[in-house]
């Protein structure tokens, strides 16, 4: 068999979503499970819709997805040039190749596509007018997803309009005959279209592509599907909270296709073996974000300490924390490596570590209400402080026996003293491990905030 030759074929008309990345990466894998080539192709011809920031976005969000086509703009190839703006020469082209063939005639201005089969008039009771119908054969679509599906178009329709412009569904196959690509895999709102498709690819007398046609991500909650203007689906919302592209892409695979067992976090290189089309599910998928944030959260653990940095250092110049970032890079190191294993995606680190930074953090009300009217507190913050002068603060663990031994002595547990502790030092009840805390915070600062939670 021939190379496999896939393609995406974004319109830049809004935003990148979650559902263009997932038939981005769909392309994507069968191109790299079956060695062939993934060519990006825009479909821009909407003019009065396209705008060039759009069109940015999509580069972008493909290379931070990791998505690298093989062929289209900006990388070249041979089939080019790959903005269907810059092809109306063989758009013209393919036109005439039609109108040779007797398939087209004008009316009104418009070029239409001449179906073959027999003519009668009805009169159309929806549009109220008289149209001419064509007894024509099914088109038989193999979908690869899908399985045979059968359509019949009965009339007639425009491919190039009144103001000379060619319709989608024109412009659309004439660049897979001309770009030779072998399977179309998109979103199954295009399963409609496909008849009007097969039907123009045998007219020029070129061989129907493969077809996969994905089924459609359902929004959260409810029926529908998930559209733009849904919460959670834009790509570059992810990459402003600091999600981390490779847990994005593990998450979109899952969503309509699975490896055969129960296996969710997988290295791409194992997706691409098994991947194929007729693995993807006919059902829906059902958009989860707290699936994601799962994933992104599983992939945080794992991330190497310099990709972490580079991503907390990203995320906390961006919450306006360089100050901190820049008096002492060993400091903030050790505060976000000590925090890379607690939260749930980088876009927390601003607020987790925030006590690390200031003096003047927040002392959270409802963890004061609960934490400073048990037994006496003060009394406990008192003994923290006398025992703490002595510690060593570079050993977490004789830190920790110590408090433990504190607490023996007085009838209570390690929890009672870590409670009043972390809010003294913190301001809140959550965090990283008291005394790992206590060792980066150095024992200045911890004794003087203890200090001073007991004088308020
Ligand atoms: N430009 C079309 C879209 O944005 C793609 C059509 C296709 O993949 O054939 O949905």
């Amino acid at each position: 068999m021939s190379q496999v030759r896939v393609r995406f074929a974004p319109s830049p008309t809004g935003f990148f979503h979650i559902g263009s990345a997932r038939t981005a990466l769909f392309n994507w894998l069968y191109a790299k499970h079956t060695g062939g080539v993934f060519v990006l192709r825009i479909e821009d011809t909407d003019q009065a819709r396209n705008t060039d920031e759009y069109l940015e976005l999509i580069y972008q969000s493909l290379s931070w997805l990791g998505l690298k086509w093989d062929e289209g703009p900006k990388v070249g190839g041979n089939y080019g040039p790959y903005l269907q703006s810059q092809r109306a020469g063989i758009y013209k082209e393919y036109l005439e190749k039609l109108k040779a063939t007797g398939r087209t005639y004008e009316k009104d201005g418009a070029i239409y596509f001449k179906l073959l089969g027999e003519r009668h008039e009805v009169y159309d009771e929806h549009r109220k007018k008289t149209v001419t119908k064509v007894k024509n054969a099914p088109a038989v679509i193999d979908d690869q997803i899908r399985g045979r599906v059968e359509r019949v178009e009965d009339e007639d329709f425009v491919i190039v309009r009144s103001d000379g412009n060619p319709v989608f569904h024109f412009v659309n196959v004439v660049d897979d005959i001309t770009m030779n690509i072998t399977h179309v895999i998109r979103g199954e709102d295009h399963l409609s279209n496909t008849s009007k498709h097969v039907e123009l690819f045998k007219a020029f007398g070129a061989p129907v592509p493969s077809y996969a046609h994905i089924p459609l991500i359902l929004k959260q909650v409810g029926p529908g599907k998930m559209s733009k203007r849904d919460q959670g689906a834009l790509i570059e919302d992810y990459k402003k909270r600091g999600y981390i592209p490779e847990a994005i892409v593990n998450f979109l695979c899952l969503l309509g296709w699975n490896p055969g067992d129960n296996r969710e976090k997988m290295p791409i290189e194992d997706i691409i073996k098994l991947f194929d089309l007729p693995g993807i599910n006919q059902s829906n998928a059902r958009f989860d974000d707290k699936k994601l944030a799962h994933m992104n959260l599983a992939y945080l653990l794992e991330l190497p300490q310099d990709s972490f940095l580079s991503l907390a250092t990203t995320i906390l110049t961006r919450a306006n924390a360089t100050d901190a970032l820049l008096a002492n890079p060993d400091y903030f190191k050790a505060v976000m490596l000590l925090s890379q294993p607690k939260i749930k995606s980088a876009e927390e680190l601003p607020k987790y570590t925030a006590y690390f930074f200031t003096e003047d953090y927040i002392h959270v009300p409802e963890v004061k209400a609960k934490v400073m009217t048990k037994g006496d507190p003060k009394a406990r913050l008192t003994e923290l402080i006398e025992v703490l002068s002595q510690s060593d603060f570079t050993n977490d663990i004789a830190m920790e026996e110590s408090i433990k031994a504190l607490a023996a002595k007085n009838n209570l547990g390690f929890g009672d003293y870590q409670a009043v502790a972390r809010y003294a030092v913190s301001g809140t009840n959550v965090g990283p491990s008291l005394t790992a805390m206590f060792r980066i915070l150095g024992r200045d600062k911890v004794l003087n905030r203890m200090q001073k939670t007991l004088d308020s």
